[in-house]
């Protein structure tokens, strides 16, 4: 059986205390995950704070980014066991995780070796009374350990897109992954050690929230800055943990997103965008769409365009290359998933496809399969619509006016994205502009340049990472003033 094993200053560590790890695609046992404790958190911490002071604290940022470069390359080099480990652990196709996770989990690093090596510092010179001046600079300095919180739905992604600038800002890390994704964050141990990133520089802790890695790291007063992606209620408990000590958070947090398409919007671009939106990934993206708002005149022909396009969608296993959709990440999100679906019929929804379990055959219908689901007929006070599933569905309502949509769709207490359909610029630019979120697409979804601020408005977050945004939370602006 796979151990997975815990990565603490540069090796890795077995512990007494082990979970199971299953794939969502038939529910088998897959890997032992070893539970750290108390003890491996405090040790890791430790380790990550020594670091600060060995080798990684004296190198030049050239000397840093030089190694980030090669611990890309060596993902690359090993993108298959990446790829094995990643889609054996979410289930997902291998199609989509060789697209998307594994490639951006090794860019993450490149990107922000290059802006960290790019970023500029300010310069002023002032008049003192004396008349000599004087001259301001601002350097950047590491913040020093950053505890780093991860969700399982895009693992090794998400995680390097603050392991990525964390380190490439000259900080140390403590990474503490989903229980339900381990392996890639282990695996990112051996490429950091054949790297020759020094020991303690990237620890890896694993194990659940309360009472286990979580809260220990998150508690733990040497951590200096605390970075999360996951749900809202997680991200106020990590604040709460945070306010001891006063530190730092950068918190990206859930979405309820909705789009929003116009009589005029281009068909095929509207639909192709809301398909990938609200399914791909199994509906399990922070950004994902699960509120459609479609302006009447266009409603009936806008519901049976996506209708044929989601009974299109093919699940199956991570190998299919024909595959669009995996499971949900566990049987334990399938049954809160399949709760939604309970209750969006109790509400009243009429569902126009899916709705239930899929038939899989053999060894496959023991896994987390859900069926691809549209509803319609539900009002904007309906729990399916105003509470985020994260899972494969949506619900799609008619309106009649731009100021009606816009008030709808910023009618939650969520603020992560929105896309908007039009053809019309001046429209785009006017509804963009009012919708109350931290990203909104026009014509398209997921475009991501990295260079730009990503993040959430109101209950999505606290904070922007992404290009020279991530530089303002993993590193602290010190002025130096010099009187001339
Ligand atoms: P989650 O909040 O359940 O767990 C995230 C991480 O927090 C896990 O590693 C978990 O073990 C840990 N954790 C849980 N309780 C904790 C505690 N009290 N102290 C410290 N750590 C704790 O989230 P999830 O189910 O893994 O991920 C799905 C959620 O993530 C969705 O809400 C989704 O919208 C959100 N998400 C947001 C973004 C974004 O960029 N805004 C991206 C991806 C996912």
């Amino acid at each position: 059986m796979k151990q997975i094993l815990n990565f603490i200053n540069g090796e890795f560590i077995s512990t007494a205390k082990q979970f199971e790890k299953r794939t969502p695609l038939d529910n088998s046992l897959i890997g032992m995950v070893h539970e750290a404790g108390k003890a491996e958190v405090d040790a890791a911490v430790k380790a990550a704070h020594e670091a600060l002071n060995g080798p990684w604290g004296r190198m030049t940022v050239v000397e840093r980014t030089d190694i980030l470069n090669k611990v890309a390359d060596e993902i690359n080099r090993r993108f298959d066991e990446f790829l094995e480990a990643e889609c054996a652990d979410t289930g997902k196709p291998k199609s989509l995780a060789s697209h998307i996770d594994i490639p951006r989990g090794a860019a993450n690093f490149k990107i922000f070796a290059d802006v960290i090596k790019n970023a500029p510092t300010e310069f002023f010179e002032m008049a003192t009374p004396d008349g000599k001046g004087a001259i301001n600079y601002a350097m950047r300095r590491p913040v020093g350990v950053v505890g780093v919180v991860c969700p399982w739905n895009l693992p090794l992604l998400l995680m390097t897109w603050k392991v990525g600038p964390a380190l490439a800002c000259g900080n140390t890390v403590v990474v503490k992954p989903s229980e339900e994704t381990p392996q890639t964050a282990t695996l990112l141990g051996e490429v950091m050690n054949a790297c020759g990133v020094p020991k303690g520089v990237y620890n890896v802790v694993h194990g659940f929230g309360p009472n286990s890695a979580g809260e220990f790291l998150t508690t733990n007063q040497n951590v200096n800055a605390i970075t999360f992606t996951g749900e809202t209620r997680t991200g106020a408990a990590i604040m709460r943990a945070a306010a001891e000590g006063a530190r730092p958070v950068s918190l990206e947090m859930g979405g309820k997103n909705p789009a929003i398409v116009f009589a005029d919007a281009n068909l095929d671009v509207a639909i192709e965008a809301t398909l990938r939106s609200c399914f791909s990934n199994c509906g399990q993206v922070c950004l994902g769409t699960e509120r459609v708002y479609v302006e009447r005149p266009f409603f009936e022909t806008f519901v049976a365009a996506l209708k044929a396009g989601a009974e299109k969608l093919k699940l199956g296993v991570p190998s299919d290359p024909s595959a669009n959709m995996g499971p949900l990440v566990s049987q334990e999100h399938r049954d809160k998933v399949l709760s939604y679906y309970a209750k969006a019929v109790e509400e009243g929804a009429t569902v126009v496809t899916g709705g239930g379990i899929p038939d899989m055959p053999g060894e496959l219908a023991n896994g987390a399969w859900v069926q691809p689901t549209i509803w319609t007929g539900l009002d904007d006070n309906a729990a399916v619509v105003r509470e985020e599933i994260f899972g494969p569905c949506t619900t799609i309502m008619p309106f009649d006016s731009e100021e009606e949509v816009i008030k709808r769709a910023n009618d939650t207490t969520y603020g992560l994205a929105a896309s908007v359909f039009t053809q019309d610029v001046n429209r785009a630019h006017r509804v963009a502009g009012k919708i109350e979120a931290g990203l909104v697409w026009v014509n398209s979804w997921f475009l991501r340049d990295l260079r730009t601020p990503f993040g959430g408005a109101k209950q999505s977050g606290i904070g922007r990472e992404g290009g020279v945004h991530s530089l303002e939370f993993y590193t602290e602006l010190k002025n130096v003033c010099i009187k001339l």
